[in-house]
């Protein structure tokens, strides 16, 4: 597809379309590539790993290196999560305004994974900044239990 029919389509798509503007504000090059794996990243409702963002956007042409980078930028803009299930795999989602930070609880037996909204930890992190004087305080903690669904089969 054509560079400005891409764009022109991003713009009808207001996830995307917000998710451009992020990039343009911080300067960040808008390539097609990256404009087919940023398409794919706003369509998630969970984390996605690079492999599985690769099965999808590699057959539009992009490459690992392509993924890795940009995502290494989005990270650095804080424009994405990465999180860890336990599993040692990295998972990826959006940071944009309508996804803000948050948690996950994950199903130990089927691995569903479900969103928690709330997050209690900012108010302590203030307090570990205070005592410790460090400043830019992040935390990654996810919650792990058994899903309604496996509590049936037990
Ligand atoms: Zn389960
Ligand atoms: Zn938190």
């Amino acid at each position: 597809m054509e560079k400005g029919k891409r764009i022109e389509t991003a713009k009808t798509n207001s996830a995307l379309y917000s998710l451009v503007e992020a990039l343009r504000d911080k300067s960040l090059k808008i390539t097609d590539e990256r404009l087919s794996i940023l398409d794919v990243l706003v369509k998630q409702t969970k984390p996605i790993t690079i492999k599985e963002l690769h099965q999808i956007t590699g057959k539009q042409g992009c490459d690992l290196a392509t993924i890795y980078r940009l995502f290494n930028l989005l990270e650095k803009h804080k424009l994405i999560q990465r999180t860890d299930f336990g599993d040692g795999i990295a998972r990826f989602e959006l940071l944009t305004a309508d996804r803000a930070h948050h948690h996950h609880i994950i199903c130990i037996y089927c691995s569903t994974v479900v969103k928690v909204d709330e997050c209690f930890i900012e108010s302590i992190q203030e307090e570990i900044a205070n005592r410790s004087g460090f400043k830019s305080i992040t935390h990654k903690l996810e919650f792990f239990g058994i899903c309604p669904r496996c509590q049936k089969k037990e």
